[in-house]
């Protein structure tokens, strides 16, 4: 099938890519020229694994082209996904400017039958906006239905996801949405047997948010039992284990550490609150989650301050930037706020990450950045652990010994193993875990 996708950034170009690779001709479009004038190169502009071999082997194959125009991706795609960004307002709503503006230049070169599906997250009603925007801009009169298609990938695990994912919701208004949508996905249902769940727009649009925000508030959950196990002297990590085996509350996103961030979980659980509001419904269980993911923030600052007192003259090394493991996406990550919080409090801040220092520096150029881990780590008075890259590991209790001023590590992931850390004589910092070695008793 002929298919499009507007807005090729990491839910797009994963999808676009995906999509070629089971058989489907795909256009993809963005705005940003630049941007799509590289990916036409080959060159994927973030760090995805898998993401730029897939992509220049669809691209090789033919199945894979690009345009700058939404009226030429129209003219050709019998379906079209909606893959722009939807960002926070200040206020906390989502942002839809763009959804409208690729809606309403979608219905201006309509050239017959077209399915429009929302990709991107949008908060319950965005499918009514489309269609009455549509319907305004339908200059031709062609016939078309606009269906809710939310994703779910994981920024690091994107192409399995999209290729085998737990799930695919179709919220569509009309038979013929749900046949093409059916059709866009068959090679995946047939492969992997994942449910294809139909349900309304409406419906569809509140699965994402629901999804979203239910996972926030696990995390949320998990951190708040952190701060009852530091002070009670317990550890959190047996706890959520033990509470994770238990099937009908799983493991799963059930993990203390530095909070919720990225580009999804904030903003979505912020407009789902905002939304909820605006339909009548306050929405206080996910207020608290949100506030929760802030203190967890701010705990890391005051763990900081517990091993080293006065942050004034401190050089701290912070390891990892990206708002977690194999991804360079630094949007909301929780270590950008907890440099920026040391740096405020008068510390020198030395960060290193493996694939997010760029990413970081056009974002938060007050960091001094470092060209290795070694050098954030030589001379620090301590290091704060923010995302756990596995390849970390190098860095054992010895290895951090030999490098760093004094033995002091604030683990605000759970990377280390408390014992291996008392046995080398650190004092150790993590979340939710009895402290080890010497720190004043806090009153
Ligand atoms: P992104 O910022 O990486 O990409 C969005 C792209 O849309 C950009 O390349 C931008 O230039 C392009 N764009 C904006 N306006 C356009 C227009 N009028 N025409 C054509 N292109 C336009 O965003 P993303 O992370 O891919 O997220 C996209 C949507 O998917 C968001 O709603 C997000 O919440 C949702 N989502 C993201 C993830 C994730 O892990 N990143 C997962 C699931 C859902």
């Amino acid at each position: 099938m002929k298919v499009a996708i507007i807005g090729t950034g990491h839910v797009g170009l994963t999808t676009a890519a995906c999509f070629a690779s089971i058989g489907h001709e795909v256009v993809g479009v963005d705005s940003d020229r630049e941007k799509l004038d590289r990916i036409i190169r080959g060159e994927v502009p973030f760090f995805e694994p898998g993401l730029t071999e897939l992509t220049r082997t669809q691209i090789d194959s033919g199945r894979l082209t690009f345009t700058h125009s939404i009226a030429e991706a129209t003219q050709q795609a019998e379906a079209l996904f909606i893959c722009v960004g939807t960002p926070a307002r200040a206020t906390g709503e989502a942002n839809l400017v763009y959804v409208e503006a690729v809606a309403r230049e979608i219905a201006s070169s309509l050239p017959g039958y077209r399915l429009v599906a929302e990709k991107s997250t949008v908060p319950v009603e965005t499918g009514e906006w489309v269609r009455m925007t549509m319907q305004r801009h339908n200059r031709s009169g062609a016939e078309f239905d606009v269906a809710s298609n939310p994703e779910f990938l994981r920024e690091g695990n994107a192409i399995h996801d999209t290729l085998k994912p737990d799930r695919i919701v179709a919220g569509v208004s009309s038979e013929r949405a749900a046949r093409v949508l059916r059709e866009v996905y068959e090679p995946i249902i047939k492969e992997t047997g994942c449910p294809f769940l139909i349900t309304d727009i409406r419906t569809a649009e509140l699965i994402k948010h629901a999804s979203n925000a239910f996972l926030a508030t696990k995390i949320s959950f998990a951190n708040a039992l952190a701060a009852v196990c530091e002070r009670a002297g317990a550890d959190v990590e047996l706890v959520t284990e033990a509470m994770g085996a238990d099937l009908r509350i799983g493991r799963a996103f059930l993990h203390a550490g530095a909070g919720y961030g990225g580009a999804c979980f904030p903003k979505d659980v912020d407009a789902f609150i905002h939304r909820s509001k605006e339909l009548g419904y306050r929405f206080g269980l996910l207020e608290e989650v949100a506030k929760i993911n802030e203190q967890t923030r701010a705990s890391v600052v005051a763990k900081v301050r517990r091993v080293l007192w006065n942050l004034e003259h401190k050089k701290i090394a912070v390891l990892g930037l990206a708002f977690k493991p194999d991804t360079d996406d630094v949007r909301n990550a929780p270590s950008l706020d907890v440099c920026q919080r040391l740096i405020k409090g008068g510390a020198e801040v030395r960060a290193w990450d493996p694939q997010a220092i760029e990413e970081a520096k056009a974002v938060a150029p007050e960091i001094n950045y470092c060209a290795d881990a070694e050098e954030a780590l030589r001379g620090a008075d301590c290091v704060v652990l923010m995302t756990e890259w596995d390849e970390f590991r190098r860095f054992t209790p010895a290895k951090l010994k030999s490098l760093l001023a004094h033995p002091i590590v604030v683990d605000a992931r759970n990377f280390y193993d408390p014992a291996e850390m008392a046995a080398a004589g650190f004092t150790y910092v993590s979340v939710g875990r009895p402290i080890v070695g010497e720190v004043p008793s806090r009153k």
